[in-house]
């Protein structure tokens, strides 16, 4: 019943929606910018998507069409296969934003899908969700040009992530999740303009517009450094958010990671 009442509350913000989707039509002319073996099974190693609001499937579906022909930053629309705009429910409590999209993510069109997407889905459902019921997005939307050959993928400059952020700024007014969760000190750096490392931002929270942030390391920083205890740290961070959110948590979820 509750549900059913916050949906009908949901359906009564379609006019504030349809403003914020003239708003995105102005962007067009705007411009603004690590392992110890576990004492258990590790958990990070191993649908029916949600009912969707529709206006907010369609007003996502506006900015995604929006940002498809961003040239905001011309280099980076030049080299891109592809916008990677973002993915998952329309509707999300929990939402994640990394830097920006890798190769893989640059072909698929989709973010966080190689080794650290992986991962980070490992995170996700260990936490009790499904991919599908979160939202994952970049600060970046396009993958930060690299020299013609060259392997890996570089950061995103503090003008590349100024240009992108009215984006995801949009992306959160629209699917208004109850927590962000910030995935690396770069993504930290695109969401606050902040240079701390992730050692000082992380365990604690942060808010972005509305909206509490808990900053976390990169999936990519677990698959480099597969210590217990940095797996605890992130594990940690990510019990902060079950609580936030009002989830139930179980013992054996607290005691993941914890040395015996
Ligand atoms: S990174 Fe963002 S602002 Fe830059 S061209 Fe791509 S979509 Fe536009």
């Amino acid at each position: 019943m509750i549900e059913a009442l916050q949906k009908m509350q949901g359906r009564d913000d379609v006019r504030a929606k349809a403003n914020l989707i003239q708003r995105i039509a102005g962007l067009k002319d705007g411009g603004g910018a690590d392992e110890a073996a576990p004492i258990e099974p590790d958990p990070f190693s191993q649908d029916e998507p949600p009912a969707h609001d529709k206006s907010n499937v369609e007003a996502l579906a506006q900015l995604r069409s929006v940002t498809a022909m961003c040239t905001k930053c011309p280099h980076l629309a030049a080299f891109r296969h592809t916008v990677v705009f973002g993915v998952g429910n329309p509707n999300a409590d929990l939402m994640f934003v990394g830097e920006a999209p890798g190769a893989d993510e640059d072909l698929r069109g989709e973010p966080f899908v190689g080794r650290a997407g992986e991962l980070l889905t490992k995170i996700i459902q260990t936490m009790g969700f499904e991919r599908s019921e979160v939202y994952i997005a970049n600060v970046l939307k396009c993958r930060p040009d690299m020299p013609v050959g060259a392997p890996g993928n570089r950061q995103p400059t503090e003008q590349e992530m100024a240009n992108c952020l009215p984006y995801l700024r949009q992306q959160i007014d629209l699917i208004r999740p109850k927590v962000i969760v910030a995935l690396g000190g770069v993504a930290m750096r695109g969401l606050f303009g902040t240079n701390e490392p992730m050692k000082n931002l992380r365990a604690r929270w942060h808010t972005f517009g509305s909206v509490p942030v808990m900053a976390t390391f990169h999936p990519s920083y677990l698959l480099r450094n597969q210590a217990l205890t940095e797996k605890r740290k992130v594990w940690e961070d990510m019990l902060l958010v079950l609580e936030r959110l009002g989830r139930h948590i179980t013992e054996r979820q607290r005691n993941y990671f914890l040395k015996g």
